[in-house]
């Protein structure tokens, strides 16, 4: 039996994970789930943002489903490394050996609105799944300096750092349309030259994805001037960074957006990408459905339940058809429901 680790975490973290959390008793009500604190919350209870307990708990578990930590509250705090992210949610991905996030930037058609592209571009929906490594490159690299004049940042790979992040890569495209991208920067960056040769090599396990190569920068002006030509995007930490995040804007509704980060085995922590929304917490008006797909994503990669994942998302597919809308997916004018009520919906369209 599967056990998950329950973070809800600060702000509007608390509100939508007890809706998620619902959902996936309803669709696998074999899984264990526990609760524990981490961020804000868990500084003010116990003096650290991710204690000793809330990491046993995770080291425990078989998935980890997180809300979101963080707020005004404790960005005074005055040791960083005991801030909720910085604290939390860093140290979380590092000793849980989570080297790969997977973020699916998917539009709904019925969302098509809410893009700032045309609707020539994605008036019938979008699905592109970006895969980046988390725990490489230039953001780990050594040596790191900076002593006012000059300052050093060091991009480094290993071969089996590639190796195991372009797997992700081709088997979430076996999983979908079976056509990957490889993002670099191979004309100018050794590490670039080392990750295409990697992937190369790593695709003859694979004869049924169809692999492709791009360069960053071209990439980056594709997603804006074609994002369907994607299936699934692979590329290092950096590029990563920002090419996930331009593909997620591209559907404009950050309260839709899930994720995964994953590690050896089967093990992952699932969340929204968006953050705690202080400035709406508490109101009972946050968008839950980033984190009820993440629980979807969490039984397709954690439980491999992929029966299970499509019930939520077409659920959630249908809620969206019929017009459902939280205030931060209306259009101007629309009508508008509430967390619990948007989260009522989705439990009433499983089938
Ligand atoms: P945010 O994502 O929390 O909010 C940005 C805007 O989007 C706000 O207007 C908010 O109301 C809205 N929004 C976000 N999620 C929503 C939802 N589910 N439904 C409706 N509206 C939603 O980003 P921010 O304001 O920059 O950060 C707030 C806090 O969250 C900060 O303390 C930040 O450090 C933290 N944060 C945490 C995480 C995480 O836990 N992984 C990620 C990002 C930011």
């Amino acid at each position: 039996m599967a056990k998950v680790a329950v973070l809800p975490g600060d702000g509007i973290g608390p509100e939508i994970v007890r809706e998620a959390v619902s959902i996936l008793h309803l669709v696998a009500p074999d899984i264990e789930t526990q609760e524990a604190l981490v961020g804000g919350c868990a500084y003010d209870a116990t003096g650290h943002p991710l204690p000793a307990e809330t990491l046993e708990l995770c080291r425990e578990s078989d998935a980890i489903l997180l809300g979101a930590v963080g707020g005004p509250k404790w960005d005074v705090i005055p040791d960083p490394d005991l801030r909720p992210e910085r604290g939390a949610l860093l140290p979380l991905r590092k000793h849980l050996g989570l080297y790969a996030n997977l973020r699916p930037a998917i539009l709904h058609k019925a969302l098509a609105d809410a893009s700032a592209l045309k609707p020539s571009l994605v008036g019938d929906g979008l699905d592109v799944l970006v895969v980046r490594e988390l725990t490489g490159g230039v953001y780990f690299g050594q040596p790191k300096s900076n002593d006012g004049n000059r300052a050093i940042d060091t991009m480094v790979y290993t071969k089996e750092e590639i190796v195991r992040i372009a797997h992700v890569g081709f088997q979430a495209a076996q999983k979908r349309g079976k056509r990957l991208c490889s993002v670099d920067k191979q004309n100018v960056l050794m590490t670039s030259v080392l990750w295409r040769d990697t992937v190369n090599e790593v695709a003859k396990e694979y004869p049924d994805v169809e692999l492709t190569h791009m360069l960053v920068d071209n990439c980056a002006m594709q997603l804006v001037r074609n994002p369907k030509q994607f299936d699934v995007i692979v590329t290092e930490n950096l590029f990563g960074d920002v090419l996930s995040d331009e593909a997620a804007m591209i559907t404009g509704s950050l309260g839709m957006l899930p994720s995964a980060s994953l590690g050896t085995g089967t093990f992952g922590l699932y969340e929204p990408i968006h953050g705690s929304a202080p400035d709406i917490a508490g109101k009972g008006v946050a968008n839950p459905l980033a984190t009820i797909l993440s629980v979807a994503l969490m039984l397709r990669y954690s439980c491999g339940r992929e029966e299970a994942a499509q019930r939520i998302e077409a659920a959630v597919g249908k809620v969206l058809e019929s017009g459902l809308r939280t205030p931060d997916i209306a259009g101007a004018g629309e009508a508008t429901v509430g967390t619990i009520e948007m989260a009522e919906a989705v439990r009433a369209a499983l089938v």
